[in-house]
């Protein structure tokens, strides 16, 4: 709901544009800052943005334009591929950014790599401050049920604080959406939902020898059999 669907999925009568959007407001009730504009990392970081937007009353603009014909830096193999699908996929523009406060809204941090380049080319095109606003929660813990998910050490969020990540992101502030905010939004029992890369609590067991391949803090724990 909050990342891979297309927004324009059905999802308990609903699109995922309009969860996205509810989120964005949740987002600005629980972190709202001093800002002069609101921007969303094309596409997905789009409509919780609108939403933080309209709920804060701070002006919405776009300052990153997406280069639509670059592949998605997700699914690209190394490190350095991935950084510099990062430059050439997201163009700032500096007649909007010049001079301003900007708060930006993405969908998750994974890694970390995506959002600190971001950042810095924000801050290069003349942003004076630099915010950040993750409408999901911390990714701690990596996905066994078909989302392939990088192991937890390399999972930003599994080993840094808040605080942590804003630093070596490079922004001046740094909030997430809380998991309740995440799961009322969806006007559902919190418990008809999977959220295990947010808590680590996995719904379907996974087996044991399938979890040391992935996580941090059971590697050096015996294998169960
Ligand atoms: S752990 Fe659960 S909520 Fe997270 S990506 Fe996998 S299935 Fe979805």
């Amino acid at each position: 709901m909050i990342y891979f669907a297309r927004p324009d999925s059905i999802m308990n009568e609903e699109s995922l544009y309009s969860y996205r959007m509810r989120i964005g407001r949740t987002l600005a009730i629980e972190s709202c800052v001093d800002v002069d504009l609101v921007m969303g990392v094309p596409d997905s970081g789009i409509p919780a943005a609108i939403g933080f937007s309209q709920q804060s009353g701070i002006p919405y603009a776009e300052g990153l334009i997406k280069n639509r014909y670059v592949g998605r830096t997700f699914i690209q193999p190394t490190q350095h591929m991935r950084e510099a699908g990062i430059r050439m996929k997201l163009n700032p523009l500096k007649d909007v950014l010049v001079g301003k406060r900007i708060l930006i809204v993405d969908d998750s941090i994974v890694r970390g790599t995506t959002s600190r380049k971001i950042v810095k080319a924000l801050r290069d095109a003349g942003a004076i401050e630099v915010h950040m606003r993750i409408s999901s929660p911390p990714v701690t813990h990596p996905c066994f049920y078909g989302i392939d998910t990088d192991s937890q050490e390399q999972l930003i969020a599994a080993t840094k604080s808040v605080e942590e990540i804003a630093a070596q992101i490079g922004v001046d502030s740094l909030a997430y959406l809380s998991w309740d905010g995440m799961l009322e939004a969806t006007g559902e029992a919190k418990d008809t939902f999977c959220s295990a890369c947010f808590t680590g609590n996995y719904p379907v067991p996974v087996p044991e020898q399938v979890k040391r391949s992935k996580l941090l803090l059971e590697k050096s724990a015996p294998v169960t059999v």
